[in-house]
């Protein structure tokens, strides 16, 4: 399976139609601060994006991807890993299990990673890397 296929899937899951079309990332330097999407768009990775219904939310600090917002005039999912899973808003104690039970605070996290965590206890993005 894609990881377009299972981004579609996951959101299908959830009651959402969007499409979830991953743009490719045709090009990423080793410190995983910028990377360029197919189309020649350059997203760089930020520390907190504005999602509707949240306001400003904490990206999670992955060290091998990052995530991003997708630019307006490329349709699909908005938030996206730049391993090319969906990234999504989950409550801090869904993003890691030290956080403290009172912990209201929400993130948002690369879905494939985040599910794979919490299925297999190890957090792998959808190329693979793990950390
Ligand atoms: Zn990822």
């Amino acid at each position: 399976m894609t990881i377009t296929d299972w981004n579609d899937k996951v959101l299908k899951r959830q009651g959402v139609n969007a499409r979830s079309a991953a743009p490719k990332i045709v090009r990423s330097v080793g410190d995983a601060k910028r990377a360029t999407l197919h189309d020649g768009t350059v997203v760089e990775r930020v520390e907190m994006i504005w999602v509707d219904g949240y306001g400003l939310v904490k990206c999670a600090p992955y060290e091998l991807h990052f995530i991003y917002q997708l630019p307006r005039h490329i349709p699909g999912w908005g938030l996206m890993c730049t391993c090319g899973s969906i990234a999504g808003v989950v409550g801090y104690n869904a993003y890691t299990k030290l956080a403290s039970p009172t912990d209201t605070g929400m993130i948002i996290v690369c879905v494939r990673h985040t599910t794979l965590k919490n299925n297999e206890g190890i957090g792998r993005h959808a190329d693979e890397s793990t950390e």
